[in-house]
């Protein structure tokens, strides 16, 4: 064997690129641990981050950097054997199922026996170094990749999908590899075909590396994404749509009930003297009445209805398909179930009543300003009128 030590003779070009394919798993493990710390944690890149160093440190063993064979051999390939179980693990973080320690590390110790016989034992087998580590990482890339189809996490479907594809695509690199390989080592080996196999093994190991870490960013970068999209669109107080994502939704479903030709109508909701609330409780309890009073609309309101905050005690209703008359009807059994469900605080029945005004669509304007303009003058005709009407 052409080993790396001092005194060796010098590298091949497969050696080489072993050496390339160790030096970018260490770099794009130091990327992930480096990327997986500070303000928002990502256990997922983190536990692949060290799944590439530990494979890193596996190579590194079998290169002959560290120890001669066959001590050498038994050790890298063990930690080449165990790293799938760290990636994995970092991998399953982006999808619905976590990975299960138990049985993935008695695979481990499993491998490093059959390893341990292979190297050692009487009948010692080379071929083994290839195919124990590839067993194991084979069950546990082909779970990953199936998760990764089957449960990705939320909004990052398609990224997951391509982390798949990385994943699926490694380990057929793996069984071509062992396929191809035993012939080639029957004497006489022809040692350039050989270097020429392991040289485009190395390579195609770096892609597998490369594209899957890419592809866990690029699931990162969905993530973060989607949680600002979220922020950007919630209320943080209620937990339901904001001022923005109501204006959005108004544009939506204007367009689309304009088209049917049915009725679209808009609600406004304020609650009946909730300075007062806040005067006699503190904003505290205000907070927690606002919260109430925007559970009650979200149960009370029709399914395809839209409810939001709009600031301060107003809440508004976009309210999809009515007939005339319709949309005044709904918003007043909106007002009853606030009415009759109060607050329960401190052992104490808080009730409070809200007021409403309606616009209805085309007819009472045909954009949000002269919708809301005229649900905002009614609203105050209801108040005048008395409070806890429509
Ligand atoms: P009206 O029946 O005329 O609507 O009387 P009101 O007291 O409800 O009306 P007003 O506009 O005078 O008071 C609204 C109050 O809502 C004032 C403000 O302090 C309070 N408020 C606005 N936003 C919040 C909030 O997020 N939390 C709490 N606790 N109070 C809020
Ligand atoms: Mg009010
Ligand atoms: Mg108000």
């Amino acid at each position: 064997r052409r080993g790396l030590r001092r005194g060796g003779p010098p590298m091949n070009r497969a050696q080489f690129l072993v050496l390339a394919l160790l030096s970018v798993h260490v770099l794009l493990g130091a990327l992930c641990l480096a990327a997986s710390r500070g303000e928002k944690e990502s256990p997922g890149l983190r536990w692949w981050g060290w799944g590439l160093l530990v494979y890193a440190a596996g190579l590194a063993f079998t290169l002959g950097l560290v120890f001669s064979r066959p001590v050498a051999a038994f050790i890298g390939n063990s930690l080449i054997a165990l790293s799938p179980v760290f990636t994995v693990h970092g991998v399953l973080h982006y999808t619905g199922k976590r990975l299960h320690w138990p049985v993935s590390l008695a695979g481990v110790a499993a491998t490093m026996a059959v390893l341990a016989v292979g190297n050692f034992g009487m009948a010692a087998s080379t071929a083994v170094n290839f195919i124990a580590p590839t067993v194991i990482a084979t069950a546990l890339f082909a779970y990953a990749t199936a998760m990764l189809v089957l449960q990705p996490v939320p909004d990052a479907a398609r990224p997951a999908r391509f982390v798949a594809l990385v994943l699926a695509s490694a380990i057929l690199v793996w069984w071509v590899r062992i396929i191809a390989m035993p012939p080639m080592l029957v004497e006489p080996v022809d040692r350039d075909k050989l270097d020429v196999v392991v040289s485009s093994f190395a390579i195609a190991q770096i892609l597998v590396g490369v594209g899957a870490t890419f592809g866990l960013f690029w699931i990162e970068v969905r993530l973060v994404q989607s949680a600002m999209a979220h922020m950007a669109f919630t209320d943080p107080l209620t937990g339901l749509h904001n001022r923005r994502a109501i204006l959005a939704r108004f544009e939506e479903e204007a367009a689309r009930w304009s088209r049917t030709g049915n009725g679209f109508a808009l609600a406004v909701f304020d609650v009946d003297r909730f300075k007062e609330v806040n005067d006699a409780h503190g904003h505290l309890v205000g907070d927690s009445l606002l919260r109430h009073v925007g559970s009650v609309l979200a149960q009370a309101k029709r399914t395809e209805d839209v409810l939001g905050r709009l600031g301060g005690e107003e809440f508004v209703v976009l309210m999809c398909g009515h007939q005339s008359g319709g949309a005044a009807r709904a918003a007043d059994r909106l007002r009853e179930a606030v009415e009759a469900l109060p607050m329960i605080h401190e052992g104490e029945a808080l009730r409070v009543t809200v007021s409403a005004g309606i616009a209805e669509l085309p007819a009472d304007g045909a954009d949000w300003d002269h919708a809301f303009g005229v649900a905002d003058a009614r609203l105050y005709e209801a108040k005048r009128g008395g409070r806890n009407r429509v």
